[in-house]
């Protein structure tokens, strides 16, 4: 017994603490993977780390679960509970990866190499080194397209990282406690309790959808004096919401919206913001234009990705990519255009596709295919080549070797013949509150759309069979339990 329990102990010791100092191995390529979101996770997953010495570089420590990352910015989720660490995943391969913890600032394509920057929070330093590359792949992603509009940086929220998240949630308490402050002024109650959300895309729908939940569900209980003053609004610059989704569904989200007591400003396209309000410009039926001012408590800004500065440089700096706008310009193997030795996945790379998720993932695993086709490409290339220099030294073995030669032919053949990159759609789903999802689900050759409550449960079992790990899967249902049984956690 004493023997298993110390056999077992060792285990578990021995794949905790991994030999993460590996010495770089001077035979094989460095492969350094910019970032830890869809893409580059993806291609972990699936990439053989024995043939390369595999470098990931990114800020953030952690993969981030994003398609639930509005419920956490009412407390419907805990924000750990959809993160995994990146030091988790990597202790899973079975060649051991280097990661570091900083910024990719600037890829010199000429030199093969990257400057990183990393800013301890602790010691309040900066350390700035470089990384030298034989192949690169960049899935930096995106930031938040703000469209150069004056105040929206220094006032909005955004909704794309775990710390927005939880600035939101903790911007949501601070409007409602001040609203219920002891004789707190009318007007202020209202401009306070007035929650602006811009972009109708899917993270605005699915975020004025949480947020109306949170309210009804839970504040309207606890605070009820303030209870009639609450109000989301959701704004967006064209003639409906979720533009990406079928008209069926639009028209569903938009009714559905309007019983939750959402309000839509469709056509309505915001200019500028203050501190305390919105200014935007609405189009009027009869095509003539009207200035509306709307004050907030709360202000998400959801509209949307722009090229990260990192993107922008490299863009710059490769002549192929002069005519691309909206990310690095990739060809059909995902190769950054003008390049030879750089890929590129997910946001941060336009290969014709939508920026989701799901896109960035199929992207990923496809380069991991890749590489690892090519890392046994060159394998039996080199296997051919040696043999076929004995072919002659060997004269009684002649037969056999070119036999084996043969044979190694034919395996090169069937690891090149890999087919280009091809997205293949799943669907769309969104949470739109009330509990009640839409889903455009790809079928056979087809689309069914389907909205109400058994796609909510559909949307609800999708996301949580997509979560990245079972510890994961079990922290968001006990958040799920723990806020239906309880009601949400509304401290600060
Ligand atoms: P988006 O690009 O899908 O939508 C942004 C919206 O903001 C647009 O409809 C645009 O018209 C509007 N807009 C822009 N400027 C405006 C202004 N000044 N005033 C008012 N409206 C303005 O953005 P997103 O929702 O963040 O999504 C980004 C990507 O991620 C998309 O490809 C989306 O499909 C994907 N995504 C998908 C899901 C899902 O499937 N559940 C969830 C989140 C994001």
């Amino acid at each position: 017994l004493l023997g298993t329990v110390a056999y077992v102990s060792y285990e578990v010791w021995d794949s905790r603490n991994p030999d993460n100092q590996v010495i770089p191995d001077p035979s094989k390529k460095t492969l350094v993977i910019l970032g830890t979101g869809w893409g580059t996770v993806a291609l972990l997953k699936k990439l053989d780390t024995e043939n390369y010495n595999v470098v990931v570089i990114s800020p953030r420590n952690y993969f981030l679960f994003t398609p639930l990352l509005p419920s956490c910015t009412t407390g419907t989720i805990e924000h750990r509970s959809i993160m995994e660490p990146i030091r988790t995943i990597l202790q899973q391969k079975k060649a051991a990866v280097k990661y570091y913890e900083a910024e990719a600032t600037k890829v010199d394509s000429e030199r093969k190499v990257i400057r990183i920057k990393d800013e301890s929070e602790i010691k309040g330093t900066v350390s700035e080194t470089e990384v030298p590359y034989d192949m690169l792949v960049i899935g930096v992603g995106a930031e938040n397209a703000t469209f150069g509009i004056p105040g929206v940086r220094e006032n909005g929220c955004f909704l794309k990282e775990i710390g927005d998240a939880q600035q939101i949630r903790k911007k949501i308490m601070d409007c409602v406690e001040t609203a219920a402050f002891k004789d707190q002024d009318p007007e202020e109650i209202n401009r306070l309790l007035h929650m602006v959300v811009v972009g109708g895309g899917p993270t605005g729908v699915e975020f004025a959808g949480e947020l109306q939940d949170f309210f009804e569900q839970d504040i309207k209980r606890l605070i009820p004096d303030i209870s009639d003053r609450f109000k989301v609004t959701l704004i967006e610059a064209l003639p409906n919401v979720l533009p990406s989704f079928s008209k069926q569904l639009i028209d569903y989200t938009e009714s559905t919206f309007k019983e939750e007591k959402i309000d839509i400003l469709t056509k309505t396209m915001v200019k500028k913001v203050t501190d305390k309000a919105v200014e935007a410009e609405a189009s009027k039926p009869d095509g003539s234009k009207e200035r509306i001012t709307l004050p907030y408590g709360l202000l998400v800004w959801a509209t949307g990705n722009a090229v990260r500065p990192i993107v922008k440089d490299l863009m710059t700096n490769i002549s192929a990519q002069k005519d691309s706008r909206r990310g690095l310009a990739v060809n059909e193997y995902l190769v950054v255009q003008g390049t030879r030795d750089i890929w590129a996945v997910g946001d941060c790379a336009v290969a014709g596709y939508a920026p989701t998720a799901q896109v960035a993932s199929q992207e990923g695993a496809f380069l991991a295919k890749l590489f690892n086709n090519m890392a046994k490409t060159e394998a039996l290339e080199d296997q051919i080549r040696d043999l076929s220099s004995t072919l002659n030294l060997k004269p009684g073995n002649a037969a056999d070797i070119a036999r084996q030669i043969e044979d190694y032919e034919r395996q090169l053949r069937r690891v090149k013949d890999i087919k280009p990159f091809h997205y293949s759609h799943q669907g769309s789903l969104a949470y739109i509150g009330s509990e009640k999802a839409v889903a455009d689900i790809a079928w056979f050759n087809g689309n069914v759309a389907s909205g109400g409550t058994w796609t909510y449960l559909f949307w609800r079992s999708a996301y949580l069979s997509m979560c990245f790990s079972t510890r994961n899967r079990l922290l968001v249902l006990n958040d799920w339990a723990k806020s239906k049984i309880f009601g949400r956690d509304v401290s600060r």
